[in-house]
């Protein structure tokens, strides 16, 4: 399915608002369903959407740190939000939290 992450500091302070996007490519902002992503722990996922990947080697998903580079999962948490900062809007095809949409 479409989404979208969109961020909005007047309806979810601190956090994420992800959001399907409709047969004609559109979306609507505050509109239900919607998910709100927000806590840290969850933005590595939200963040994989846009292809995020915490450790290319595999080693970690982000929650322990890389034994492969020595970033720490405080270092990929703010990779994964600054991917997400620079993608708020940008449609994507991802069926990750499709089941969670629907359930919305
Ligand atoms: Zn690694």
């Amino acid at each position: 399915m479409k989404i979208v992450v969109d961020h909005d500091s007047g309806y979810v302070p601190v956090g994420y608002i992800l959001y399907p996007v409709d047969d004609n490519g559109e979306w609507y902002p505050r509109t239900h369903p919607n998910l709100l992503i927000e806590s840290d722990w969850d933005y590595l996922l939200l963040a994989s959407i846009y292809g995020y990947v915490p450790c290319t080697n595999g080693c970690t998903d982000g929650s322990v740190d890389c034994r492969c580079t020595g970033k720490t999962s405080t270092d990929m948490i703010a990779e994964a939000i600054e991917i997400l900062n620079t993608n708020l809007g940008v449609i994507v095809e991802s069926d990750i939290y499709a089941y969670q949409l629907r359930e919305a």
